[in-house]
């Protein structure tokens, strides 16, 4: 991912964390608040509406989650995929978890499932190591969109 953050970082230095502690949703690009996981867009898309549902806890593996919290991420996958699919007319999903550094991880202490909008005739999904792309339209223009789906 482009994403900064290193391995370990305590929960201080992790951008997932500080965005949960936040209340400006908009700016910190969360778009909807569960039980036990949140929504949020990736600052560093691979696709417009790129988003990830992030477990509240600040645990970086699946073995460390328990099953509430993954099913309540999993929820929140699952409308996300919804809101996408509605505004964005996806035409399909790459929907995913890089657990660990070697998995591609770019903020491997605090586990996230990403969801990559796709429509036919894009550009190739780079799952490990993307670069920043050029978006046809801004993080808060997205964030717009989407959050009605959730907020309307
Ligand atoms: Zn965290």
């Amino acid at each position: 991912m482009a994403y900064v953050g290193g391995a370990s970082e305590p929960p201080p230095g992790c951008i997932f964390c500080h965005a949960l502690e936040r209340t400006d949703d908009r700016a910190s690009l969360v778009l909807h608040r569960g039980a036990r996981s949140f929504l949020i867009l990736n600052a560093f898309p691979y696709a417009p509406g790129h988003l990830m549902a992030v477990l509240n806890r600040h645990v970086g593996t699946i073995g460390d989650a328990t099953v509430d919290e993954l099913a309540d991420a999993m929820g929140l996958v699952q409308r996300g995929v919804q809101a996408l699919a509605a505004e964005y007319k996806a035409q399909g999903f790459n929907i995913g978890i890089n657990q660990g550094r070697v998995a591609g991880a770019g903020i491997e202490g605090h586990l996230h499932v990403h969801v990559v909008p796709r429509w036919n005739g894009d550009t190739n999904f780079m799952p490990l190591i993307g670069e920043t792309r050029v978006l046809p339209e801004s993080l808060e223009a997205t964030w717009d969109r989407l959050r009605s789906a959730f907020h309307g």
